[in-house]
């Protein structure tokens, strides 16, 4: 037993642990939890806990079913909303095959296999998320139009304001497990919120946002409200980001800070910008995975739709932030593209592999673009050579589907479980009449 596991079985004892909760992640971003007791756990730590991964989505075929979750201790944190004495915990876990070797279908493996292969090359991988989501008034009923808490928007203070109650307790407890916040604030649609948090290794941050999730559901139901983190769920207010900035550190230095350089970035952080744009539309199908997600970039609000890069300007896909020299090491660049959907692990795998392969390519920035995206023609972008994203699943899908890059990331098994799960999804989808089509045809057709 190794020093955390031994900090984690004191601790059972002196916080008075009646439940253990294993959380993990299926491939398509969805937390799952078993809860043992705390007898279970030396024995978790030592030889895992089984379970029937062909119950979970994406995990394993009928016939190789068994897996087990190791739970990282590193990762041991009381659940604030569950009270104390007695007390629940929780544990991220890593998945693995009955012999002991790492399993191929598990999201966190994926972003740890990358992470690895970012350190071989001599980089730490460094993000801070910006997450958005609508909080409404009670579960939507199924048909129903869900009605937002406030009518508020972008950085408004409402008074006697259950917005900032909302964010004030989400904070409180996100802060009690361990994780710190930097900044929180209304968003621009009614009822929209946004909850930055601070940066950290690549993989905290990918389970932080996971319990993020689980904390701001749990505070919204405890209010007797609903939150959502769907990409698109109005036509006419905004979407849900989740803006990433990103860093690659070579020890303790920056590896995308340059004195004098232009917007002080480096060769290094040139090459990861061009990367990332480079392989954008292959990684789209995993950074905006639902048909829903093609309804954000469509449709302005801040959202991207063509693979450009920009100094501090807000049309881009990737913006270079203006350099803050009080804080030193803040060099990053901001990934506008992906959505609150997504499964943060995959996610943050794929645009780090994509960056990755810049800095090894040595690839070079196309101009940035100084204008505003959106307010150009279709005219003026195609001078300029900007290409756009994908425009919905089906073309993000093909594109993933001829990629190298992904397939060697997310490895055979997520790769193409991922693609059939999409294909269904846009299958089902392609079919649907919609409310449109209806409220525009059957009166004149
Ligand atoms: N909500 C916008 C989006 O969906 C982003 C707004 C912002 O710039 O923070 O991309
Ligand atoms: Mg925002
Ligand atoms: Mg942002």
């Amino acid at each position: 037993m190794g020093k955390q596991e031994d900090f984690v079985l004191r601790a059972l004892e002196e916080r008075d642990v009646r439940f253990v909760r294993l959380w993990f992640t299926d491939v398509l971003g969805s937390l799952k939890s078993v809860a043992i007791a705390p007898a279970e756990l030396e024995g978790a730590f030592s030889e895992g806990i089984g379970f029937d991964g062909s119950a979970i989505q994406g995990f394993a075929r009928v016939h190789e079913a068994d897996m087990l979750l190791k739970p990282d201790p590193s990762t041991f944190q009381i659940l604030p909303w569950r009270g104390e004495a007695p007390a629940t915990a929780r544990m991220f876990c890593d998945i693995a095959m009955p012999d002991g070797s790492p399993s191929f279908a598990d999201p966190r493996h994926v972003l740890k296999r990358t992470l690895t292969k970012a350190s071989e090359a001599g980089f730490t991988f460094y993000t801070h998320p910006e997450i958005e989501f609508y909080v409404f008034r009670g579960k939507p009923d199924v048909g129903g139009r869900p009605v937002p808490v406030d009518d508020s928007g972008y950085f408004d203070h409402t008074a006697q304001g259950g917005g900032q109650d909302f964010r004030r307790e989400v904070i409180t407890m996100l802060e009690n497990m361990g994780i710190s916040v930097e900044f929180s604030h209304h968003e621009g649609g009614p009822g929209q919120q946004e909850i930055d948090l601070r940066y950290a290794d690549a993989l905290s941050t990918a389970d932080n946002v996971m319990t993020f999730r689980t904390v701001v559901r749990e505070v919204a139901l405890s209010q007797g409200k609903w939150a959502s983190f769907m990409p698109k769920p109005f036509t006419e207010h905004p979407g849900s980001a989740m803006h990433t900035h990103l860093s690659l550190f070579e020890g303790d230095e920056n590896a995308f800070y340059e004195a004098g350089a232009e917007y002080q970035l480096s060769a290094t952080g040139r090459s990861f910008i061009a990367g990332v744009l480079e392989h954008t539309a292959e990684i789209t199908a995993v950074t905006n995975q639902w048909v829903n997600s093609y309804k954000r970039l469509a449709s302005g609000y801040e959202a991207p739709n063509y693979l450009s890069w920009g100094h501090n300007n807000r049309s881009a896909l990737v913006r270079v932030p203006m350099y803050k020299p009080h804080k030193s090491g803040s060099a990053r660049v901001e990934h506008r593209g992906i959505d609150a959907g997504c499964n943060p692990y995959l996610t943050y795998a794929l645009v780090l592999a994509a960056g990755l392969k810049g800095i090894e390519n040595g690839s070079t920035l196309p101009p940035e673009t100084e204008d505003n995206v959106w307010s150009l023609t279709d005219r003026e972008r195609k001078t300029m050579g900007l290409t756009p994203m994908p425009r919905n699943l089906d073309e993000a899908i093909r594109e993933m589907e001829s990629s190298e890059l992904v397939a060697e990331t997310l490895g055979e098994h997520v790769f193409d479980f991922f693609l059939r799960n999409k294909r269904q999804e846009w299958d089902a989808y392609r079919s649907q009449v919609t409310q449109f089509e209806i409220d525009r045809l059957l009166p004149v057709l």
